[in-house]
């Protein structure tokens, strides 16, 4: 059952999503149109730390998404329309097939833009 939903797939996303498998929370990633979000699209990342000869960006974050799902991360590959966090209560469009009863919080891994 889920009780973490991440919004977005960029670092920010999968760092959370990282951070809420290894805490046992079954999170559920919602990766957006730009899966693996701006550091997907350059061709060398220099300043990681622990990669002495840089990676490239996509590599990168199909490493960063294989760790999390390694750590119990659903992956949803859909856009989200709307978030309705009024009242405490939070819904999420498209529902997909969350149980968001279910849901404690509402992680949105989009630090830009
Ligand atoms: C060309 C380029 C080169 C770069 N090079 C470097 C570098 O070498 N080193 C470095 O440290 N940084 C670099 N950056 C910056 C780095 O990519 C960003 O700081 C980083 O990607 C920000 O991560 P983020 O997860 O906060 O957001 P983003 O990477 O912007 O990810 C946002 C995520 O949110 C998702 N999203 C948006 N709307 C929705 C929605 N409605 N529903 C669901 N999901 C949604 C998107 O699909 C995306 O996955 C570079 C950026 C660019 C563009």
């Amino acid at each position: 059952m889920e009780q973490v939903v991440i919004l977005g797939s960029g670092p920010a996303g999968w760092t959370a999503a990282i951070y809420a498998g290894r805490s046992l929370l079954s999170p559920v990633l919602i990766t957006g149109n730009a899966l693996g979000g701006q550091a997907a699209t350059t061709s060398e990342i220099e300043n990681y730390p622990g990669f002495p000869q840089g990676i490239g960006g996509m590599e990168l974050m199909q490493l960063m998404q294989q760790q999390a799902e390694r750590l119990g991360t659903r992956v949803s590959f859909d856009e989200v329309t709307a978030v309705d966090a009024a009242a405490g209560v939070e819904e999420i469009s498209p529902a997909l097939a969350l149980d968001l009863a279910s849901i404690g919080r509402c992680v949105y891994g989009h630090q830009s833009g």
